[in-house]
């Protein structure tokens, strides 16, 4: 399929170069940017599309969810918990999931983020209570019926209460069990190919709901396959505590311990490192995702942005789960990161365009697809977003384009949002789905999962 986008108002690239072009023209074709900011040849083109009120972004990349909270994601009597109550609370109702409910649950999620610019969601699912299906599967099934870029994280739990972590038996599995099914996972679902819609990690969920030696096999495990691995980390204090008393080390030389570092790695949050820790992540190109909105609500504390870009770690950005955020939006992630950073570290903060960068360069870096996502240019995948420069809320915003997203922030849906060359939100309303009829199948699902 081939699609021209003519004279586009504003054309913010990303590329090597920070390009923005104005009055320009983009060609997608089988997937990929055939050409960007030449004049174009339409010939053969099967759509032709006038970018005279466009300003046309790279696709937004979130390296960090949990889908299946977004059923879970606003209960009135875990508002006021910080992160393990809130957990312990939470696991006895994700006890309930099943196959329906992930695949309903990462349709309204991915649905949420594509409408605001995401074109590509990793997420990071851990609860697999006993005969719950191929959740995996449901995912992927979700991602294609959006036409969303999906990498899936076969995650994982196996510390249960009575061993000494978090977690109550019924969401815990074997060691043996997780590999097991772990392999499958990559066998059937991981697709290294250029281009790829499908990929997978391996990402034991958290130091307090794992054991040992499941850090250390998942990591093996995923190497001899050459999938990434992603886990949480330093996100609270109470972690803290907690491998200092269970295991008498820090989280990150717990890490180091079970050779679960290194540039296939990234963890979620990364908010109470050392500075030596800092340089540690630096020298081995460990990466961070950035969950601001995430941080903020359960009150775990402000990653240490400037510190980390400063000493060139891979750092993206993420919403995390929908139960700790209650929105998947990384426009608003963006926003958010913008003032957050501004609060704490004033003109050391990140600009508007470095954060967009974080959340489309950074992020795809994350995700070991730097030389695919992240920017506009010819060979990269064909996945966008448009915002209409003619609307009342873009008056004085659109002097500055790259900033933008930071600066001022954009609480509506994209006009237009293309993964791999193909059309996927078109006047802010997903395109291959009927969003009234994914509401009520999954409002169904929401009231089985709570009165279970
Ligand atoms: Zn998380």
């Amino acid at each position: 399929m081939k699609t021209v986008i003519r004279n586009i108002h504003t054309l913010v690239t990303c590329d090597d170069s920070d390009r923005v072009l104005h009055n320009t023209d983009l060609v997608m074709e089988n997937g990929v940017f055939a050409s960007v900011g030449e004049p174009a040849d339409s010939d053969g083109a099967d759509f032709v599309l006038d970018g005279s009120k466009w300003i046309i972004y790279p696709g937004l990349i979130n390296t960090h969810h949990h889908l299946y909270q977004y059923f879970t994601r606003n209960l009135p009597e875990v508002q006021g918990f910080e992160l393990f109550d809130w957990l312990k609370a939470l696991y006895k109702i994700w006890a309930g999931l099943n196959e329906d409910t992930v695949r309903l649950s990462s349709l309204c999620g991915m649905g949420e983020l594509m409408k605001y610019g995401c074109t590509t969601c990793m997420d990071h699912h851990y609860v697999f209570p006993a005969g719950c299906g191929d959740l995996t599967g449901a995912q992927f099934q979700a991602a294609d019926l959006l036409g969303i870029r999906m990498h899936a994280c076969r995650g994982s739990m196996s510390l249960s209460e009575k061993d000494g972590g978090l977690p109550p038996d019924s969401v815990v599995q074997t060691v043996d069990e997780i590999l097991r099914d772990s392999e499958r996972v990559i066998r059937t679902y991981h697709d290294s190919a250029p281009n790829s819609m499908h990929q997978v990690l391996l990402a034991p969920c958290s130091p307090f709901s794992v054991t040992s030696d499941l850090m250390r096999e998942s990591a093996k495990l995923a190497r001899s396959y050459g999938v990434r691995l992603h886990t949480h980390l330093c996100e609270t204090k109470d972690e803290e505590r907690f491998t200092l008393e269970s295991l008498g080390m820090r989280p990150l030389a717990y890490m180091e311990s079970v050779d679960f570092i290194g540039p296939d790695v990234f963890y979620a949050h990364g908010i109470h490192f050392t500075d030596e820790e800092l340089d540690v992540l630096a020298q081995t190109q460990t990466g961070v995702s950035h969950n601001p909105c995430s941080n903020m609500k359960l009150s775990s504390g402000v990653c240490r942005i400037p510190d980390l870009l400063e000493r060139g770690v891979p750092v993206g950005l993420a919403v995390d789960g929908s139960a700790s955020n209650d929105a998947s939006n990384l426009l608003e992630e963006i926003r958010t990161a913008y003032l957050l950073h501004r609060l704490v570290y004033g003109n050391r903060a990140p600009s508007g365009y470095e954060i967009l960068k974080l959340a489309t360069r950074g992020s795809a870096r994350l995700l070991g697809r730097e030389r695919e996502l992240g920017q506009i240019a010819a060979g990269f995948c064909a996945d966008l977003f448009a915002l209409r420069t003619d609307r009342m809320e873009m008056v004085g915003a659109n002097l500055d384009a790259p900033n933008m997203l930071g600066t001022v922030g954009v609480h509506f849906p994209a006009d237009a949002v293309f993964v791999a060359g193909r059309k996927t939100v078109e006047g802010g309303r997903l395109v291959s789905v009927c969003e009234e009829k994914v509401f009520s199948e999954a409002d169904l699902e929401v009231k089985r999962l709570l009165n279970r």
